[in-house]
């Protein structure tokens, strides 16, 4: 019984006083003393407000101070899954883009198409997706997307918790950008804090230097980070050193964009020296392995990265290349990419794993009250059913957790202390109306006028 001796003793006094908003009885807890992760057995986790109280042997806390109880008997509970780096709302066009090179993904689909989206089609898509994070056991994302007063609003109404960047392109201007700069002014701290906004350019090959230097500008002034695109492929970096003579973090450096907290997306195509660079300015990595493999794109230096101390969190990016917003699967997916990569088997174990998904995905939003079930800590907790035949025997609930836990295991989910899925059960969201919303909508969206698109990637000489 050794997964909860780092908790403080509980002081009975305080626990006979106390008046706990929620206690959930009974449950397997994954805890993290130091760098390992545990499970401590058959315990009760107590909440009060937004916050996570008591983490105790089920029998030293009286339920009778509970206003209300979740049986969690026979369930693992797990810190709520970050979602490092998505794009919410384009589960508007989920399918549409199947099986085609990244260059015609971005000219030919992604950008005619997201083109025909109106503000009212991302409050829709992003409630789309916010249902579908519930159900997977997510409960914070990192967005980086358009018309974010809709993503907002949506994140308001279903008690979710976000990280939000207004994406924009160089070419939209320095007006553009200032908007960006409103909504992240607006909203910083929003929906009782559980939004938090950052910068979000889009990437270092579709914003120049000066329009690059002027967002960081702002991003200081107004103390949020930035959030954007790098290095997603070796190709990309090939072609900013052909344009400006350094590779993609070498111009963001260049920029001043490290002088913030920054948040990369990817990153494959990372040399050492950038790695060096990243690690002295303290500069985060999302990793989104679904959609590297699907649009065989390589794999990302993730064990170097580590080494280096560089935080690595889990993204699952939009669903037009990966298809859910499945962190489980992500988790996954990372750990087999990189053995595959390395022909190595021993190469990112289940703890690094675990690590990579809670430990990591908190400090790449530099969140540090995310990612662990702990007293003190924020009261997101995902409760996974493990009654399922894959997940039998129970000999090692880690290596479940990694290799066998499917989205579908996710019963319950409580975010900032509030219970948001129940039996799976969404508690606040509508999703027939929902679904019906975007069903209306899909006539419209599923245009496909190339010359119309946001934008242009463009294509290094081969
Ligand atoms: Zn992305």
């Amino acid at each position: 019984m050794d997964g909860y001796l780092s908790f403080a003793a509980p002081d009975p006094t305080i626990l006979c006083m106390s008046a706990f908003d929620l206690l959930l009885v009974s449950c397997d807890v994954l805890t993290r003393d130091g760098n390992a992760y545990r499970v401590a057995p058959d315990c009760d986790i107590a909440i009060s407000g937004n916050r996570i109280v008591e983490v105790l042997p089920t029998g030293q806390i009286d339920p009778g101070q509970a206003k209300s109880t979740v049986n969690a008997q026979d369930m693992f509970a797990i810190p709520g899954l970050i979602n490092t780096h998505t794009h919410a709302a384009m589960v508007l066009f989920r399918g549409l883009a199947e099986d085609i090179p990244i260059e015609s993904w971005f000219n030919d689909y992604i950008w005619p198409l997201e083109s025909n989206e109106e503000p009212e089609d991302i409050y829709w898509g992003t409630l789309l997706a916010i249902a579908e994070m519930i159900q997977s056991g997510v409960t914070t994302f990192a967005d980086h997307y358009f018309f974010c007063d809709e993503i907002a609003q949506a994140i308001s109404e279903t008690g979710i918790r976000a990280h939000i960047g207004w994406a924009v392109f160089g070419h939209e201007g320095l007006t553009k950008l200032d908007q960006t700069v409103d909504f992240a002014r607006r909203w910083q701290g929003g929906a009782g804090g559980r939004i938090t906004t950052w910068m979000a350019p889009h990437s270092p090959y579709l914003c120049d230097v000066d329009f690059l230097r002027e967002t960081a500008a702002r991003a200081k002034a107004l103390g949020t980070g930035i959030h954007i695109h790098c290095s997603e492929t070796h190709e990309q970096v090939t072609y900013s050193l052909e344009q400006h003579g350094v590779t993609p973090p070498g111009m963001l450096h260049r920029a001043g964009v490290f002088d913030v907290p920054v948040l990369l997306a990817h990153g494959i195509g990372l040399t050492p020296a950038d790695i060096a660079l990243l690690k002295d300015h303290d500069v985060a990595i999302s990793q989104c392995p679904k959609t590297y493999m699907k649009l065989a794109m390589g794999t990302a230096p993730v064990r170097d990265l580590r080494a280096a101390g560089i935080p690595v969190g889990i993204g699952t990016d939009g669903v037009v290349s990966s298809n859910t917003l499945d962190v489980l699967e992500q988790m996954r997916l990372l750990a087999l990419d990189q053995k595959q990569a390395a022909k190595d088997s021993t190469v990112l174990p289940i703890q690094e794993v675990l690590d990579i998904a809670f430990a990591g995905g908190a400090a790449a939003l530099r969140s540090p009250d995310l990612g662990e079930i702990a007293p003190g800590k924020l009261a997101d907790v995902v409760l996974l059913r493990t009654d399922g035949a894959h997940f039998f025997p129970r000999y090692d609930l880690l290596a479940n957790l990694v290799y066998s836990a499917r989205a579908s295991d996710v019963d319950t989910v409580i975010c900032d202390g509030k219970v948001l899925m129940q039996g799976r059960q969404l508690l606040t969201i509508d999703l027939p109306r929902v679904k019906a919303e975007v069903a209306a909508r899909m006539q419209r969206l599923n245009q496909r006028a190339t010359e119309r698109r946001l934008a242009t990637y463009p294509v290094p000489q081969k």
